[in-house]
């Protein structure tokens, strides 16, 4: 019998036209309630909920997960912090709605980095996610939780949100595909916000076919997001052709650079030489500003944080620690209920904020955030794709970064840039290293051109098969 929990997205989805989706369900429900003690990626799964919807919706009912920073009508949602313990969610997001509109099961709320702050997911207050590959390792972050769980078939997709690679930083250590969609292309809304002018959420996914149905189904424009682009959604799915023949790349010169790991920057070289010989071009590019981008980030975004967190003081969500008189409930609440890395991003945030600091830092951030983007809007006169490594390194262990902040915020310096300048990418599996862990590349497009990640991604992962390499767990 083949095993139900390995099917894709795709071919799961064809199984339930056929047969309901009820056997799927209890296959997940089994291998999630098995691997979660170890694996740490659902913060909540309840088996006994689970109901196929017998439609004909499009995803027929199969297992879908959600981070646990998106809204899920009357379900607790806490963003892994002990300050949302017990709020429960009054609406659906935008996301869900469309999920649920589509059939699919909102199957376990996965754990995260505190609110999306981190890059390994070992900030959750409600202790880490595992490396579904090495126990001992971490699973990236901050959609830690989901990409495990997708690694580990222990859901058949899931949603993250991505501010500076918190989506395809955790697929590429997981071996799995996760894409940020353009800024604009999916709503925003009920999504609790981290940085609101770079937080995108985005599928993480097994192949590149089942994030373009995913894509189809999560984008378009939301009246409740006023950020959300009034374009046309395209049928992403047309773009899965396995033709690259004429596609132009480019290999940014600073994404190249010493202190990457060899073996990643093996691996992507070598992605590029099959992109050549499947008939792509392969030139080398220069995104200058690049260096600027992580300490840029650590302005702009930790200063939307700050402002984005100052809802959450005890009076109308979660945590509330009782005090004689209301500054010091204030005081308590926020004290005992954020964990250290958000305190931290508070702190940066609101002295970045500050007067007399607003100039020197936060306004400069925002211009060099515009020479980014122009480094971006130049290099696509040339190039149709871009193609680096997602992250500099494969998994790390556990506690290896906990102690230096800016070892762990180095890890997104080649996702970040996208980020700043709001175009989408694509985290692909493209290799492993010797001792067995997944490396990931990282392809990235024009606005709204989402189409040309999943063109050049599916000609790829086709060619190699590499996503049909599954943990032993
Ligand atoms: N790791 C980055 C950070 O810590 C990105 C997080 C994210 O994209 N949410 O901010």
């Amino acid at each position: 019998m083949t095993d139900l929990c390995r099917l894709t997205l795709k071919e799961a989805t064809d199984l339930a036209k056929q047969d309901g989706a009820q056997s799927l369900l209890n296959a997940f429900s089994k291998r999630a309630q098995a691997l979660n003690p170890k694996v740490n990626a659902f913060l909540r799964f309840d088996p006994a909920k689970i109901e196929a919807s017998v439609n004909k919706a499009p995803l027929c009912g199969v297992p879908v997960s959600i981070k646990d920073n998106i809204c899920i009508d009357g379900r607790e949602v806490t963003c892994a912090s002990r300050i949302l313990a017990g709020h429960v969610a009054p609406y659906d997001a935008t996301v869900i709605e469309k999920l649920k509109a589509a059939g699919a099961t909102l199957f376990g709320q996965c754990n995260m980095d505190e609110f999306a702050f981190g890059s390994s997911c070992e900030t959750s207050a409600i202790g880490p996610c595992k490396h579904p590959w090495d126990l001992a390792r971490v699973p990236g972050g901050s959609s830690g939780g989901s990409a495990a769980a997708v690694a580990a078939d222990m859901t058949l997709a899931a949603l993250g949100s991505d501010t500076g690679g918190s989506i395809r930083q955790p697929a590429a250590l997981c071996g799995v595909v996760g894409l940020k969609p353009t800024y604009g292309r999916v709503s925003r809304y009920g999504l609790i916000a981290f940085g609101s002018s770079f937080d995108q959420i985005g599928p993480i996914t097994k192949t590149v076919e089942d994030a373009a149905i995913l894509t189809n189904i999560l984008s378009g424009h939301d009246p409740k997001d006023s950020t959300s682009a009034p374009r046309s959604v395209p049928d992403f799915t047309q773009a899965l052709k396995r033709d690259v023949k004429g596609l132009r790349i480019g290999l940014p010169k600073e994404y190249f650079i010493e202190g990457i790991d060899p073996e990643v920057e093996k691996s992507v070289r070598q992605a590029a030489d099959l992109y050549k010989k499947l008939g792509a071009t392969v030139q080398t590019i220069s995104l200058p500003h690049t260096e600027y981008s992580v300490a840029v980030y650590y302005i702009v975004a930790v200063a939307e944080a700050s402002s984005n967190l100052g809802r959450f003081d005890g009076v109308e969500y979660g945590l509330r620690v009782p005090a004689k008189e209301l500054r010091e409930m204030y005081f308590e609440t926020r004290d005992q209920g954020f964990g250290q890395e958000a305190k931290r991003r508070i702190l940066l945030g609101t002295f970045v904020l500050s007067a007399g600091y607003y100039e020197a830092y936060y306004l400069k951030g925002q211009k060099v955030r515009t020479l980014i983007r122009q480094d971006f809007e130049k290099a696509f006169r040339e190039v149709d794709v871009i193609l680096s490594p997602t992250s500099p390194t494969p998994a790390f262990k556990i506690g290896e970064k906990t102690a230096d902040p800016l070892a762990m915020y180095l890890s997104d310096i080649f996702t970040i840039p996208a980020n700043h300048a709001g175009i989408p990418a694509m985290s692909v599996p493209c290799g492993f290293t010797a001792s067995g862990l997944p490396i990931g590349m990282q392809l990235m497009a024009r606005p709204f051109e989402e189409a040309a990640l999943f063109r050049a991604g599916y000609a790829f992962e086709q060619e190699t098969g590499i996503y049909k390499k599954k943990p032993t767990l």
